[in-house]
C-alpha cells in the first residue's frame, strides 16, 4: 500500500535503457450502475487525464520494461467504495455486487487496476462518514492523495490474480505516476523496502533481501517512509530501482499468469537496438551493390 502527499510538479526522465519487455494494464474507472458518477484519474479538472502514462514508463524504463495502457470503465455502484473483505474478494475472483455483476473478464496477459472512490487503505471501513467521500480534501487546491493496493505475486510463494484497486483524490494526473508504478511494482512480487529482509521467499531472486538507507529513493518505499520527492531529480531518480529488484521484478512478471494461457503479463520484445543494428546491415548491403 502507498499513501502519498505529494505537493510537486515531476520531471520527466531523459535516460532511455534498452526495453526488453512490454507490460499490459488496463486501467478501469468504475462508475455508479447507472453509467454516472465515475471515480476520476484527474480530479483536479485539468483535462490532462492520462499524462501519467507518460511518467509510469519512465519508472519502469529503468527496468527495461515498457507499460502499454488501455482505459475501460465498469459500472457497479457497489465497487466504487470497498471494504476490505470486498477488495479481497476481488483479488479471489468471488466478488459480486448487489446487481449481480461480476468481475470484468481479464484481458489476455494484463494486469487489471481499478480505479475506486474508497477502498480499505483511504480508511473506508463500510461505514457512511468513513474514507475520503466522507472526508474530503480540506483544500483540494493545495493538497492531494492518493493509495492503492496491489496483490503480491511472487513466484513459489504468492499467487495471484493481476488485480489492484486505487483511489485517488486532488492529484493532476500526472502526479499519479509514482503510485500507479510503486503498485505495478507490487504486481511483480516487490515488497515495500522497509519488509524485504522477511518472509517466505526472502533472500530469493523472486524476494531478494537487501539493506538501503532511508534517505536512498526507491520505488517501493511503503506509506511514510524513504526520502521526500526530489524536484532536482528525474521521476526515474526518485522512483529508483535497484539491478535485485530487477530481476526479481522480471522473473515474477514472466511467471504471472492470471489468465492461465501459459504467457506471463511480462513479454519479451526485441531490442530497438538489435533492430538498428539490422537497418544499418541493410543499408550498407545496398551500398555495395550499387558499386
Ligand atoms: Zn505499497
Amino acid at each position: 500500500m502507498k499513501y502519498s502527499l505529494l505537493l510537486t510538479s515531476m520531471l520527466c526522465g531523459s535516460v532511455h535503457a534498452a526495453i526488453q519487455y512490454n507490460l499490459n494494464v488496463e486501467i478501469i474507472q468504475v462508475r455508479d450502475d447507472a453509467g454516472g458518477n465515475p471515480t476520476l484519474l484527474d480530479p483536479s479538472g485539468s483535462g490532462d487525464g492520462y499524462l501519467y502514462q507518460t511518467q509510469v514508463n519512465d519508472i519502469w524504463e529503468q527496468a527495461g520494461v515498457q507499460v502499454t495502457f488501455t482505459n475501460t470503465t465498469w459500472d457497479n455502484t457497489e465497487a466504487q467504495r470497498l471494504t476490505s473483505a470486498e477488495r479481497n474478494a476481488v483479488y479471489a475472483n468471488t466478488f459480486t455486487s448487489g446487481s449481480g455483476d461480476a468481475l470484468p473478464g481479464l484481458g489476455v496477459d494484463t494486469l487489471q487496476l481499478f480505479f475506486v472512490m474508497d477502498h480499505s487503505g483511504t480508511g473506508y471501513n463500510g461505514s457512511a462518514g468513513s474514507g475520503w467521500v466522507g472526508n474530503p480534501l480540506p483544500n483540494p487546491m493545495f493538497s492531494a492523495r492518493n493509495a492503492g493496493n496491489f496483490q503480491l505475486f511472487i513466484d513459489g510463494t504468492f499467487s495471484s490474480n493481476g488485480r489492484g484497486v486505487m483511489a485517488n483524490e486532488g492529484f493532476t494526473a500526472d502526479s499519479l505516476s509514482g503510485t500507479i508504478a510503486h503498485e505495478i511494482g507490487h504486481a511483480l512480487g516487490l515488497r515495500h523496502v522497509e519488509d524485504v529482509n522477511g518472509g517466505a521467499g526472502a533472500g530469493t531472486t523472486q524476494d531478494p533481501s537487501y539493506n538501503i538507507g532511508t534517505g536512498t529513493a526507491n520505488l517501493m518505499w511503503g506509506a511514510g517512509n524513504g526520502p521526500a520527492y526530489d524536484n532536482g531529480q528525474t521521476v526515474a531518480q526518485n522512483f529508483n530501482l535497484r539491478a535485485d529488484q530487477i530481476a526479481a521484478a522480471i522473473h515474477n512478471g514472466l511467471a504471472l499468469d492470471p489468465d492461465n494461457n501459459g504467457t506471463g503479463v511480462l513479454q519479451a520484445i526485441p531490442e530497438p537496438s538489435s533492430t538498428l543494428l539490422l537497418g544499418f546491415g541493410s543499408i550498407a548491403l545496398l551500398m555495395r551493390r550499387k558499386k
